[in-house]
């Protein structure tokens, strides 16, 4: 069958929720992904850093066929013998003493919003239902109601009203904001929950040491600091977490995407006991959280980052990415900017459409990248891209945007 075929199956059946590049894969490996034509390509998008391990990772998919032919799902109504062991594997991995694992990026950060509103009633005395979450504009938490109350992006929250309550913005990388806002509402606030680099927004990345102000003012006036690492975690910004870079150590840890190596939907919060156990048997929970096949998955997806030492990979191979093009000598080329394998060409918007219309070349040309907020391309790779190959695929990005004419 042709493109169009699967294309036209989608558009005819499907909810309009997306606007995809005209390109049908069937097939990966790797750092490489084929159309339903056989045309080989560059993923640099990795399903928005889930693949960090690369597609079809053989020693995760090994884990899920022996784990699919063992036990699946035993919902949490019993024990089972997997679960503790991968929670542990969780905190020892990540250095927290306990895990809630959940399913989607979005399902683990409602976790840690409820953790934070309960740990602010029952440890921090705040009175009943006036706890208040400090955000900032321009994040990407997910897609549930309360995750879009926290949005300041119009597409995101438009006609999805009413909103629910209890969340602050302030501005992004300003620690004045924060400092301020603490002061005026401390008492009342329990959390503030920060993106170490705001990936949707167009791989932001806030000024050094942002991230670790932002962990003091928190401990000062008794706030938790909540890291969104769905995006940034598990290798993608040249350290194991992004907040690594500062040696901060969040109070909750939201991790999802690549801890399956995109294999499954596997997603966690961290954290210790004095958060954690504020929650008690009957609050919160999920039917698929943690169950087995995904534990067995999630403990290779985390086993390959370490013994294939991705983390130290995405360092060296950003430093040659952004190197790479920094050469471009291009009108069109506005910024580049990024930490690790999370990158971004910032594309001065003529019209608009040009960031969509360099990624259409980009593809013609055999490497898939994607537009966010129509003039920012990110770059992200799986992290185990070798230099010969992320060579190959700057060469085409730098072709393209060279000879590309609106
Ligand atoms: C993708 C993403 C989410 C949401 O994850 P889903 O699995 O799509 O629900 C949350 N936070 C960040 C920072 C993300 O990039």
């Amino acid at each position: 069958m042709q493109a169009s075929y699967y294309m036209n199956l989608e558009d005819r059946y499907g909810a309009h929720n997306y606007h995809p590049l005209p390109v049908v894969l069937a097939r990966g490996e790797g750092v490489y992904v084929w159309d339903v034509a056989g045309k080989r390509y560059f993923d640099f998008l990795a399903a928005y850093s889930a693949v960090n391990q690369g597609h079809c990772h053989p020693k995760i998919v090994q884990a899920l066929v022996a784990q699919a032919h063992t036990l699946c799902l035993t919902s949490r109504a019993f024990y089972n013998d997997t679960l503790g062991v991968y929670e542990k594997y969780l905190a020892d991995y990540f250095g927290y003493r306990r895990a809630l694992p959940v399913n989607t990026g979005a399902e683990a950060v409602e976790t840690a919003l409820k953790l934070a509103r309960r740990w602010g009633y029952a440890e921090k005395g705040i009175p009943d239902g006036e706890a208040l979450i400090v955000v900032c504009e321009g994040n990407f938490h997910g897609r549930t109601i309360s995750i879009i109350s926290m949005s300041s992006d119009p597409d995101a929250r438009t006609q999805f009203g009413p909103y629910t309550p209890g969340f602050i913005k302030i501005p992004y990388n300003d620690t004045a904001a924060l400092a301020q806002t603490l002061d005026t509402h401390g008492a009342r606030i329990a959390a503030f929950l920060v993106e170490p680099v705001q990936g949707e927004a167009g791989v932001v990345v806030p000024d050094d040491g942002y991230l670790r102000t932002c962990y003091d003012l928190c401990r000062s006036h008794r706030v938790l600091f909540i890291a969104d690492e769905v995006q940034t975690g598990i290798g993608r910004t040249g350290r194991l977490l992004c907040c690594d870079h500062e040696q901060v150590r969040p109070d909750i840890l939201i991790l999802g995407k690549a801890l399956s190596g995109g294999v499954l939907p596997v997603s966690a919060t961290l954290a210790d006991d004095e958060v954690m156990l504020t929650i008690r048997p009957g609050e919160h929970g999920s039917t698929f959280g943690g169950f087995p096949l995904a534990c067995k998955v999630a403990m290779a997806a985390l086993d390959v980052v370490r013994d294939e030492q991705l983390a130290e990979n995405a360092e060296r191979m950003g430093i040659i990415l952004r190197e790479e093009l920094a050469t471009i000598r291009s009108p069109l080329v506005r910024t580049i900017r990024g930490r690790g394998l999370l990158n971004a060409i910032v594309i001065a918007p003529a019209n608009g459409k040009q960031a969509w219309d360099i990624c259409l070349k980009m593809a013609d040309a055999g490497l898939l990248a994607k537009p966010t907020h129509d003039h920012i391309i990110r770059l992200a790779p799986p992290l185990v891209i070798t230099e010969e190959q992320l060579r190959q695929a700057a060469d085409i990005i730098k072709r393209t945007i060279l000879d590309f004419r609106q």
